[in-house]
């Protein structure tokens, strides 16, 4: 199968091919993500998602951020009432154009962000399965590529539960993972090795910003570790996918509960907390 513009997010190339966030979704809840690879449930298209389409959709191009705003237009705008006929942009994007505003001013982000070519699409064998991915902003002549990031708050700590500490985003949300597995579906697709940046941008007034390399030797195993994640978990989620075993259920995420029958009551002492 060959992946276009038009395919990339569709439910035939995820039954292709896996990708850093098809992956995330089996590692969090088995059995919606399958449901999401069989085309049987779509994932909620939340604000955050869709301020962070917004943001990166400025940065693609003029066109790209023009055609995302036509597409999108009611969800962006307030409901209409008898004063505001039309409604008006919501608080979300008025931030979101805050954040354009401030990574526009920064010269390190415009001179390493918009020479890339944008929304690059690789693809390689990662443990023997194919994989996709779609690069930001890549720049083969000078050998790196950036990814764009909106965040809440770069100094969050998330609660990380098996390993009983906090950890900042990137951790959380598998951004070493992201940025390790481009590096190889880019090495695969155009035979380079190219340096990872990301760019982040916060949803605070004034946004914070910040440009983030992935060199240290701390910064370099975190991302071995995340493709030895894949190794070790990898063809456990193939067969379920090809549908020798079946999913689990994590019982708590909106799949689950949206899917979910009343079974055998339940003991008082036995409600899981998490
Ligand atoms: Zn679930």
């Amino acid at each position: 199968m060959k992946l276009t513009e038009e395919n990339y997010y569709s439910s035939e190339a995820s039954q292709h091919y896996m990708s850093v966030s098809l992956f995330k979704n089996f590692m969090q809840c088995e059995a919606a993500a399958l449901a999401t690879v069989k085309g049987e449930w779509k994932q909620e298209e939340t604000t955050a998602l869709l301020v962070g389409n917004y943001v990166h959709s400025y940065f693609e191009s003029e066109e790209a951020h023009q055609k995302f705003i036509e597409n999108k237009g009611s969800s962006l705008m307030t409901k209409p009432n008898k004063k505001e006929p039309y409604g008006h942009l919501r608080s979300e994007f008025k931030t979101a154009d805050m954040m354009i505003q401030a990574l526009k001013q920064q010269p390190r982000f415009v001179g390493l962000y918009k020479p890339g070519q944008k929304e690059v699409i690789v693809t390689g064998n990662i443990y023997g399965y194919p994989w996709k991915g779609k690069i930001d902003s890549l720049s083969l002549e000078n050998l790196y590529f950036c990814d764009l990031k909106t965040v809440d708050d770069f100094h969050k700590g998330h609660w990380q539960k098996s390993s009983r500490q906090y950890e900042n985003f990137i951790a959380n949300r598998g951004y070493f993972m992201q940025m390790s597995v481009y590096v190889e579906l880019i090495k695969q697709t155009f035979d380079v090795e190219c340096q990872p940046f990301m760019f982040a941008v916060s949803k605070q007034d004034p946004p914070d910003k910040e440009a983030i390399k992935f060199t240290s030797d701390e910064a370099l195993m975190r991302m071995e570790d995340s493709m030895s994640m894949i190794e070790e978990n990898q063809e456990h989620i193939q067969s379920i996918i090809r549908g020798e075993e079946e999913p689990v259920r994590c019982n708590r995420c909106a799949y689950c509960r949206a899917t979910k029958m009343i079974d055998l009551p339940v003991d008082a002492c036995d409600i899981e907390i998490f």
